[in-house]
């Protein structure tokens, strides 16, 4: 996996990317929780279920089928989070689908069960650029943890932050134009 820090910029660049007028600031922050969520099963080692299980890491918890069930959930509070029902669901199902999506560029541990409930097989992306971070904190703290901060920054931040710098860019060209028409 990418760490908890990183598997929220996905979100955090799309939610940004497509302006307030369109995610809500409630919408962006459910968006970029849900994107860390799928990690929570790292609980099934303290229950001894094998990382190949359904329940087990990076099974029915990364697949695209339980984003898109927890998003619906979720969109169904849309006025809560300050949007709409249509806003709302495609945005938090691409938050929360995108972190099997990324987890399965990581070069390590088990691949991801991203067709569960209608293959249990584990996919992997055909390159893994992102070193799998480790799933001890003790582990984390150390030069393997630096190693893996700096993969993100690379493949994931770094690309984020350049898809927004051009929309950013293009944004402000269509003001700069609109501005200059009503002259
Ligand atoms: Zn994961």
């Amino acid at each position: 996996m990418p760490t908890i820090f990183t598997h929220p910029a996905v979100p955090l660049a799309l939610g940004l990317g497509l302006t307030r007028k369109i995610i809500s600031g409630r919408l962006l922050v459910a968006g970029m929780a849900l994107s860390a969520l799928p990690d929570l099963d790292v609980i099934a080692f303290r229950f001894d279920i094998p990382y190949a299980a359904a329940l087990g890491h990076r099974g029915f918890s990364h697949s695209l089928a339980f984003a898109g069930a927890a998003a619906l959930c979720l969109a169904c509070a849309a006025p809560l989070l300050g949007t709409s029902f249509r806003r709302a669901f495609p945005f938090l199902f691409l938050s929360m689908a995108s972190h099997g999506l990324l987890d399965a560029f990581t070069n390590g541990g088990s691949g991801i069960a991203l067709l569960w409930p209608f293959s249990a097989e584990r996919y992997f992306a055909p390159i893994q650029v992102i070193e799998v971070a480790p799933i001890s904190v003790s582990r984390f703290f150390s030069a393997r943890g630096a190693q893996v901060l700096l993969s993100e920054l690379r493949w994931i931040w770094a690309p984020c932050a350049a898809v927004l710098l051009i929309r950013g860019a293009a944004l402000a060209g269509r003001r700069l134009t609109r501005t200059r028409q009503d002259r």
